[in-house]
């Protein structure tokens, strides 16, 4: 495992998995190909499952330093990669879109405000944002879709292919992963949501 300073990250980077939606791809698989690509784990510091929850990859447990991951080559040094579960549909596996649920697009947000506490001057952006990459991923412009969070935070929960027939919905794999429990985000999101917002900016305060 290689630890680098947290002084060095600027980038909040958000990704896909490149996947269908019709078809669940649970971390142990998303972990099973980084490994078949020569990867040690999976290269993301967290992923967020189409049914929910997060799970914790690269290490961000120890205090003034972080795992580096492999997810934006050549920025994983000054980086911290977010992975969400799907961005392709069966009808067009060609074209990366936003296919979050509103559950995926909570848990971003839930993630990032963590994230922007501990690196303040990180720039959240999408792997296609990032210099030198060449992809579609994470299928929208992560940029901007933050700066419209922060600036109205109740309007950015749609999720566009709602309705979608989920041939996975019933069955859900135990992930290989740790899961980290969302508390009060599933009970209540949009409240939960607020309330992490509120003591965000209220830690910016002097
Ligand atoms: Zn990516």
């Amino acid at each position: 495992m290689s630890y680098l300073s947290d002084s060095r990250v600027n980038y909040i980077v958000i990704h896909y998995s490149a996947t269908a939606i019709e078809v669940e791809y649970p971390y142990g698989r998303l972990e099973a190909d980084h490994l078949a690509r020569g990867f040690r784990e999976g290269g993301y510091h967290y992923y967020l499952p189409r049914k929910g929850g997060r799970i914790a990859g690269r290490d961000l447990s120890q205090a003034g330093r972080f795992e580096m991951g492999a997810h934006s080559k050549g920025e994983n040094v000054e980086s911290v990669g977010i992975c969400f579960e799907g961005g392709l549909t069966r009808d067009d596996m060609q074209t990366g879109r936003d296919t979050r649920t509103a559950g995926q697009v909570d848990e971003m947000i839930r993630t990032i405000l963590e994230l922007k506490k501990r690196y303040p001057n990180a720039k959240v952006t999408g792997h296609r944002d990032m210099p030198g990459a060449a992809t579609q991923c994470p299928g929208f412009d992560a940029g901007k879709w933050w700066d419209g969070v922060m600036a109205s935070p109740e309007l950015m929960g749609a999720d566009e292919v709602r309705g979608v027939s989920l041939d996975w919905a019933k069955e859900q794999p135990k992930p290989a992963g740790v899961t980290i429990p969302t508390g009060k985000m599933q009970a209540n999101p949009i409240t939960a949501l607020f309330a992490a917002l509120a003591s965000f900016f209220a830690g910016k305060k002097p």
